[in-house]
C-alpha cells in the first residue's frame, strides 16, 4: 500500500475541491472505467474503477477526508473509530474485498443509477445481497425534462416513480407472519462461506456466498405470500420536485431518502433527479449568461434605435443601440441572465445584432437609397493596418 496514488490525484482534482466538483470528477471517471464499458481491458479498468471509487469514498466523507488530509494513506489504523467499518478509520476502505461490485455499498448504487438504464435499476442488487446488518436502500435515478424557460424561472414538478417499498405484511422479513425463521446452519448466519484453496502461491482463503441461504443468513419456513418472499413490493409514488431557478442541463437534484426502502432497518436510498433542459429557438445558455441574436435593419444600425429585446420570462426590455452600430456588435444587459443555483450571482443577457439587408425595395426606397449612395463614397474607405497603422 506504500505506493498508493494520492486520492486527489486519482480523481484529478485539487486539494480544495468542492463536493460538487468531486462528485462530478468521480462520476466521469467511474463511467470511463466501468468494467462493462471496457470489455477489451476489463481487468485494468476494474483496477482503475476500484481506485477511483476508493478515493471518492474517502474524499466525499468530510471526516475521512480530514483524516486523509492530515495523515495520508499511512494514517494511524483505527484512528477515529466509527468512521469506517470494523477496524475503524478509513483503512477499512482500502482493504475491503472486491468481488465484482458487491462491496461498494452506496457507491455501487450511485453507480447502478448510471448504468441501470431506466426500469431495470440495479438489477445486480439481488445478486449482491449479503446477510450483513442493516443496509441503505437503493438509490434511484429519474430523468426530468424541462423547458429553457423553466430552467430560468425554476419550476415545481410532480413526478411518478416506481420503487421497492418494504412489504407491509412481513415488514421485510420475507417470512409469512407467524412462521419460523431460523439461522442458516451452513453459514451460521453470516451468509458467506470461507474456503481454503491451494494455489501455486500457497494456501489462499476465499469467501463465497452461502449456497444454502443465498447469502441471507437465515432460512425461512414459509414465504410471505404478499411479496412472494422478496420482502419488498413495487409501489408507484408521486413526488413533488422543486427545480431551482438557474439549474443547468445535466445537473442533478438529490432527494434524500426518496430512494428505495432500507434493508433490515437501514436508511432509505436517495433519489437522483437528472435534469435535461430543452434547447430554445431564440436563446442559448453559456455559463450563467443568456445569448441571443437580435435582427435589426441597416437603418437602425446606421441611425441608432430603441430596440425591444425579448427576455426569457416573456417580458421585454427597451435597449438603446447607438448610431453607427456595426454588424455583429454585442450588447450586455447586466443581471438578466440565469441565477446561480449556489450563490446570489446572476449572469447577464448578451445579445448580438444581426443586420438584415433588404432583399426587395419599393421604387421609393430605391430612389432614396440611390440618392444616399451618391452622397457617400460608394466604396467605404479601407483602414490602413499593420506596420503603417
Ligand atoms: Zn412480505
Ligand atoms: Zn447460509
Amino acid at each position: 500500500m506504500a505506493n498508493k496514488r494520492d486520492y486527489y490525484e486519482v480523481l484529478g482534482v485539487s486539494k480544495n475541491v468542492t463536493d460538487e466538483e468531486l462528485k462530478k470528477a468521480y462520476r466521469r471517471l467511474a463511467k470511463k472505467y466501468h468494467p462493462d464499458a471496457n470489455p477489451d481491458n476489463r481487468k485494468e479498468a476494474e483496477e482503475k474503477f476500484k481506485e477511483v471509487s476508493e478515493a471518492y469514498e474517502v474524499l466525499s466523507d468530510p471526516q475521512k477526508r480530514k483524516m486523509y488530509d492530515q495523515f495520508g494513506h499511512d494514517g494511524p489504523q483505527g484512528f477515529g473509530g466509527g468512521a469506517g467499518g470494523p477496524g475503524g478509520g478509513y483503512y477499512s476502505y482500502t482493504t475491503s474485498g472486491f468481488d465484482g461490485f458487491g462491496d461498494f455499498g452506496d457507491l455501487g448504487d450511485i453507480f447502478s443509477s448510471f448504468f441501470g438504464g431506466g426500469a431495470g435499476f440495479g438489477s445486480r442488487a439481488s445478486s449482491r445481497q449479503k446477510a450483513s446488518g442493516p443496509r441503505k436502500g437503493r438509490d434511484l435515478k429519474y430523468n426530468l425534462d424541462i423547458t429553457f424557460e423553466q430552467s430560468y424561472l425554476g419550476v415545481k414538478k410532480e413526478i411518478t416513480i416506481v420503487r421497492n417499498e418494504e412489504c407491509p405484511t412481513c415488514h421485510g422479513s420475507k417470512a409469512k407472519p407467524g412462521t419460523k425463521t431460523t439461522t442458516c446452519q451452513a453459514c451460521h448466519g453470516t451468509g458467506t462461506i470461507k474456503q481454503t484453496v491451494s494455489t501455486i502461491l500457497g494456501q489462499m482463503q476465499t469467501t463465497k456466498t452461502c449456497p444454502e441461504c443465498n447469502g441471507e443468513g437465515t432460512k425461512i419456513e414459509e414465504k410471505c405470500s404478499d411479496c412472494k418472499g422478496k420482502g419488498t413490493i413495487r409501489k408507484s409514488v408521486k413526488i413533488q420536485v422543486s427545480v431551482p431557478a438557474g439549474i443547468d442541463h445535466g445537473q442533478t437534484i438529490v432527494l434524500k431518502g426518496e430512494g428505495e426502502s432500507g434493508i433490515k432497518g437501514g436508511p432509505r436510498g436517495d433519489l437522483y433527479i437528472v435534469v435535461s433542459v430543452r434547447n430554445h429557438s431564440l436563446f442559448k445558455r453559456q455559463g450563467n449568461n443568456i445569448l441571443c441574436d437580435i435582427p435589426i435593419t441597416f437603418t437602425q444600425a446606421t441611425l441608432g434605435a430603441n430596440l425591444e429585446i425579448p427576455m426569457v420570462d416573456g417580458s421585454k426590455e427597451i435597449y438603446k443601440i447607438p448610431e453607427g452600430t456595426q454588424v455583429g456588435a454585442r450588447f450586455v444587459i447586466r443581471g438578466k441572465g440565469f441565477k446561480s443555483v449556489n450563490s446570489n450571482y446572476q449572469g447577464d443577457y448578451i445579445f448580438t445584432v444581426n443586420v438584415q439587408i433588404p432583399k426587395k425595395l419599393t421604387s421609393e426606397q430605391r430612389e432614396l437609397l440611390t440618392k444616399l449612395a451618391k452622397t457617400m463614397n460608394e466604396q467605404p474607405p479601407v483602414k490602413k493596418r499593420g506596420i503603417f497603422g
